[in-house]
């Protein structure tokens, strides 16, 4: 027998010498990081719920339990029973049968209803039909994106089994080596912002941490270093991805159009999401005549290899490695990755992108880990001068600066990130216009904002508490009869020809999409106003307004490229730039939450930040908690332990 076999055939010693015969346990096996058990009697195994959870401690896995095939009920007479036994108020959508899990999807309106007291109705579903019942909320917006991931998965289903088997034997192989060391390889996003990538290897391991791209750059610096020696596809046991963000997510399906296979761990808003921004990327590369790094094949395929995990979840992603995702406040889903390393031979938190203060749409990042030695930090906004105005403030600034321009007869245009900051200036409108601080005007929505709002309202659990409750009670802010949807350029045409309103539009930096469009109609008005409301990088139509804007000029022509001709655009419209709306800390918040860490780290490694604001915090982290930091350069390996 190989080594292999012996830790699931422990494993299935341990389970069949604890749960009872009447349980008729027939197939015990790996399902990516789980142990299925398949059982001729789930009635018997749920009566034994506390051994089952005893099981599990003992052996380090979660256990899932399910119904062996040939018990489980005709699928008609189960949906029967299943509309019968749950109350009308659920509000049922659609009820999926998954004859490979053994699983049966409830779409769902009201989970609780579902559910039931103590999840009472789905232990009777399962008793009764022996299909496991698994709920999903139907959101209150709808998804298309959403509902094709789901229908791909499910269609590949048997595939997808089959390689869960695969990763599950591949985690749980027997370690080889008693010493063990572990060491970080740079391969991209150090002392630069974008195409973030953290190759951690042990003596058993490889496992990447984030595999971004870098958009603004040519194509030659577009991926991280996949080049170095160190790196070898083959050996990769595992991908982490904190957000969905593209400097973060990008480069996920070239890893998969050059032959990797194996698992992609994050969380699930961050699968549709970057579902969403991988389609929209490719898409916007095809309208610019680019030639692009992958096609959509490679993304459902890095899709059907993405393994969702919930905050807090202890996961083995190898056999020496535990990952755990930590709340990080930076966009919907995000995460810190908590990577506990040979027992406890090393704990390393990779913060990724994140916030330390609350927002609108979103808890502040956590402060609190098991253990932890290293950490290492994003620097966005860790230089100097990095100190933003306070949140309240800048708010109070964009509800009175769109109530002057609505109030003298203008339109506003706000350019938006469609994830994150355009649902934070969604609610931020919201606000000023229930208080009857902003005329009640309406509020045109346009680009890709809308697709990911509804993401949003699919994720209660994952936003902020207050957000949260609303929800729950059925008060969608995002529901609002004031918002609109835009359909397509007719509607743009009247929009821009009718009376005061107010636009939100994608890109947020003017590089293309809607904005560009209302801007080119807006921009010879001087009633109406432009506000930009997220950081503008250098090179962008954003950035060159706003640089003319602030030397003092009031008339301002800019190049347009349309096509191969070049335009000019006189721009007489007002414009501001509101700063503290960002998703990342800035330099206070990165330091505070360095103070409140718990435990205190041995020592910092610094990333994600332009060069002179990376070294910056790293040399003002070292000088006041006097822990060693350091901000490496690309392509450098740094031995942890
Ligand atoms: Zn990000």
């Amino acid at each position: 027998m190989n080594r292999e076999r012996d830790v699931l055939e422990l494993i299935r010693r341990e389970i069949l010498s604890n749960i009872p015969l009447e349980a008729r346990i027939t197939r015990i096996d790996f399902e990516g990081p789980q142990i299925v058990v398949y059982t001729g009697n789930p009635a018997a195994v749920y009566e034994e719920e506390d051994v089952i959870r005893k099981i599990a401690k003992t052996i380090k896995k979660r256990i899932v339990i399910r119904a062996d095939p040939s018990v489980r009920m005709d699928k008609k007479k189960a949906e029967e029973i299943i509309r019968k036994l749950i109350p009308e108020e659920a509000e049922i959508h659609r009820i999926i049968f998954d004859d490979v899990t053994g699983e049966v999807i409830i779409k769902a309106k009201r989970l609780g209803q579902v559910i039931g007291k103590g999840g009472a109705n789905l232990k009777r579903i399962l008793i009764e039909t022996k299909w496991r019942p698994k709920v999903i909320r139907v959101p209150p917006m709808e998804s298309k994106i959403v509902e094709r991931i789901l229908d791909t998965l499910y269609r590949e289903s048997e595939r997808r089994q089959r390689l869960l088997h695969e990763i599950g034997r591949r985690i749980h192989r027997p370690t080889l080596y008693s010493d063990n060391y572990v060491r970080i390889i740079s391969l991209g996003g150090f002392k630069e912002v974008g195409r973030s990538a953290i190759l951690l290897q042990t003596k058993e391991s490889n496992v990447l941490l984030d595999c971004g791209i870098k958009p603004s750059s040519g194509y030659r610096d577009e991926f991280p270093y996949f080049d170095l020696p160190e790196f070898d596809i083959d050996s990769l046991d595992a991908v982490v991805i904190t957000h969905a963000h593209l400097d973060h997510c990008g480069a996920l399906p070239y890893l998969f159009k050059y032959g990797y296979r194996g698992p992609v761990y994050m969380t699930e808003p961050t699968q549709q999401l970057m579902a969403l921004l991988l389609k929209d990327y490719l898409e916007v590369l095809q309208k610019e005549g680019k030639h692009p790094p992958y096609t959509m094949k490679d993304v459902r395929e890095a899709i059907l290899h993405t393994i969702v995990l919930g905050y807090g979840e202890v996961t083995d992603i190898a056999p020496d490695i535990r990952l755990t995702f930590h709340y990080a406040g930076h966009i919907l889903g995000s995460a810190m990755a908590h990577l506990h390393i040979g027992n406890g031979f090393c704990n390393v938190v990779y913060t990724g992108d994140f916030k330390y203060e609350r927002t609108r749409l979103l808890e502040a990042a956590t402060t609190v880990f098991p253990r932890l030695e290293v950490l290492i930090i994003e620097s966005t906004y860790g230089g100097r001068d990095d100190v933003m105005p306070r949140r309240d403030e800048s708010e109070l600034l964009l509800i009175e600066l769109v109530r002057k321009a609505l109030l003298r007869g203008g339109k506003v245009l706000i350019p938006v990130l469609s994830v994150g900051r355009g649902q934070e200036i969604m609610l931020v409108l919201d606000e000023g216009i229930k208080k009857g601080l902003i005329p009640k005007v309406p509020v045109y929505i346009d680009g890709m904002v809308s697709e990911a709002t509804a993401i949003h309202t699919a994720y209660p659990e994952f936003l902020s508490r207050s957000l949260r409750d609303m929800m729950y009670n059925d008060e969608n802010p995002f529901l609002e009869e004031y918002f609109h949807v835009v359909k397509d350029a007719q509607q743009r045409l009247e929009i821009v020809e009718g009376e005061p309103c107010i636009i939100l539009a994608t890109s947020g930096m003017l590089t293309g999409g809607p904005s560009v469009e209302y801007l080119k109609n807006l921009a010879e008005d001087p009633k109406n106003m432009l506000i930009f409301v997220s950081y503008q990088i250098e090179g962008t139509l954003g950035r060159r307004i706003m640089d003319i804007v602030r030397s003092g000029e009031k008339e301002v022509i800019v190049p347009l490229s349309s096509g191969s001709r070049l335009e000019y655009l006189t721009i007489k419209m007002e414009v501001h730039a509101i700063e503290g709306f960002s998703g990342h800390s800035d330099r206070k918040q990165l330091i505070n939450f360095v103070r409140n860490l718990r435990p205190r780290p041995e020592r910092i490694i610094v990333n994600h930040g332009e060069r002179n604001k990376a070294e910056d915090l790293a040399n003002t982290l070292s000088r006041i908690f006097r822990i060693p930091a350091i901000a490496p350069e690309n392509m450098e390996a740094i031995r942890l332990r």
